[in-house]
């Protein structure tokens, strides 16, 4: 009897948990991802801010899916055919019977012009550590021409990402100015922000706590102020001011991976995959799309957030419909369970939201820390929690 093929595409939140299903049911499958790690990308402003060095942030593919059964390719796709059950990767074509989009996203620029070409990103190990190295560069520099600028870091968003690697960078930066001999008192984080509040998912008791640990540590917070161009070194306002920096970082919004657009599959207007009750996409039964690469509506009616917790149960349930699938059982349609929202204020202090209950300071960070390890111990129990708690005390 010919062997199922099923694909797995993108090895982020919803790949991973998909393919953790896959192999703990004994169901072969192949996984295909552009790098061999799979990394905490809801952890990245930790590293990119200087908080530990990157190896605790990414574990790579093989010390997670251990099985024979479990293939791991390290490939990039290039060109989704659903009509075709194919996939065209750099390294050629595969052919599937089931299929699992878990691509994620892509930044949203919203057409701003120059953002593209001169902002820097927080969205993978690779931009994080592009972050991390551009702004102690730049600290680096300063003693050769006392360029200000060098001191100066724009942030444009102040959504959940926007603050939090905010939060992160002003309790780095005194350290690096010690670091480097440079006058603190020059340092400058700026984060500007289009609407009129800050992350407007939490209540506002909550935003404005957030608000005001981010102004006592420092930072520069600009509401109601938007971003409209920018040039290398140079960001220019609504309000028709121009901001000069050497680290711009943009933090403004992201929207579906791109290739699935392009396969003509029927998208929302984030570009996301329109999928059924099953996580199955609208357009052809033997796909499943999960995490921020889908549009599923949630009970309320509207398109769930891309989330990594969204991501995470997404891919778990578009496993275990596609076993049924397999043993000829019914579907069963995916719940999303919200267990909260949780954003770090640098290491020490948090704001967030969990089952209904406001948590302000250390008791978000605890809690933070304690849906990580809960994470680490999904990926590969208490052996991978040992692993890379350890190499938290190390620094690179
Ligand atoms: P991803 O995790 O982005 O994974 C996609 C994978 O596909 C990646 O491994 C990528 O390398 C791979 N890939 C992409 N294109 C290709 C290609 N062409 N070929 C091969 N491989 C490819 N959400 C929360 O719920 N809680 C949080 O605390 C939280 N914190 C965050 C903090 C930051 C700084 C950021 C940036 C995001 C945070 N998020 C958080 C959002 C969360 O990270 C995303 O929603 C989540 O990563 C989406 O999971 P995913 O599996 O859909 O995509
Ligand atoms: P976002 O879309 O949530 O926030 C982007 C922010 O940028 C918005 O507040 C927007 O008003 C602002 N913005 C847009 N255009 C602008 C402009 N021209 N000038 C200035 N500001 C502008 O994006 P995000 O923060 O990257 O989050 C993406 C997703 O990831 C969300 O679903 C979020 O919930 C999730 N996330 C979650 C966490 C967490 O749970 N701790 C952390 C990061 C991200």
């Amino acid at each position: 009897m010919e062997m199922t093929r099923i694909l797995v595409l993108g090895a982020g939140y919803g790949g991973m948990m998909t393919a953790i299903e896959l192999e703990q049911a004994g169901q072969p499958f192949t996984l295909v991802n552009k790098h061999d790690y799979h990394y905490f990308t809801t952890l990245l402003h930790e590293p990119a801010g200087g908080r530990h060095a990157f190896e605790p942030y990414y574990v790579d593919l093989h010390d997670v899916l251990r099985r024979d059964t479990s293939h791991v390719r390290k490939d990039l796709v290039i060109e989704l055919r659903p009509y075709e059950n194919r996939v065209l990767t750099q390294s050629g074509p595969i052919d599937y019977d089931y299929l699992v989009i878990a691509l994620g996203n892509a930044p949203e620029f919203f057409g701003i012009p120059g953002m593209q070409e001169h902002a820097l990103l927080l969205r993978s190990l690779q931009t994080a550590r592009q972050i991390n190295r551009q702004i102690e560069q730049a600290f680096a520099t300063y003693h050769q021409d006392q360029d200000e600028r060098n001191l100066r870091i724009i942030v444009g968003g102040a959504g959940l990402t926007g603050v939090e690697l905010c939060g992160e960078l002003a309790d780095w930066l005194p350290e690096l100015a010690g670091k480097y001999g440079v006058p603190f008192a020059k340092v400058e984080v700026v984060n500007l922000e289009a609407a009129p509040t800050i992350l407007p998912m939490l209540p506002v008791e909550l935003r404005a706590a957030a608000e005001s640990a981010l102004r006592q540590k420092g930072v520069k917070l600009l509401t109601g102020v938007a971003i409209t161009k920018v040039r290398h070194e140079r960001v220019e306002l609504h309000t028709g001011d121009v901001l000069e920096a050497k680290t711009i970082i943009w933090t403004g919004g992201v929207r579906a991976n791109p290739l699935l657009e392009k396969a003509c599959l029927t998208t929302d207007s984030r570009g996301r995959a329109l999928v059924d009750a099953y996580l199955q996409s609208v357009d052809f039964a033997n796909v499943f799309v999960v995490g921020d690469s889908a549009s599923f509506t949630g009970a309320d009616g509207a398109p769930l957030p891309p989330t990594g917790q969204a991501a995470a149960q997404m891919g778990e349930w578009a496993a275990r419909n596609l076993i049924n699938r397999l043993h000829n059982r019914p579907l069963e349609p995916f719940h999303f369970v919200n267990r909260g929202t949780l954003a770090s204020i640098g290491p020490e202090f948090g704001v967030g939201r969990v089952q209904g209950v406001n948590a302000v300071g250390v008791s978000a960070s605890l809690l933070k820390e304690a849906s990580k390890l809960k994470y680490l111990f999904r990926l590969g129990g208490l052996r991978m929690v040992k692993q890379k708690r350890g190499q938290l005390k190390r620094k690179e």
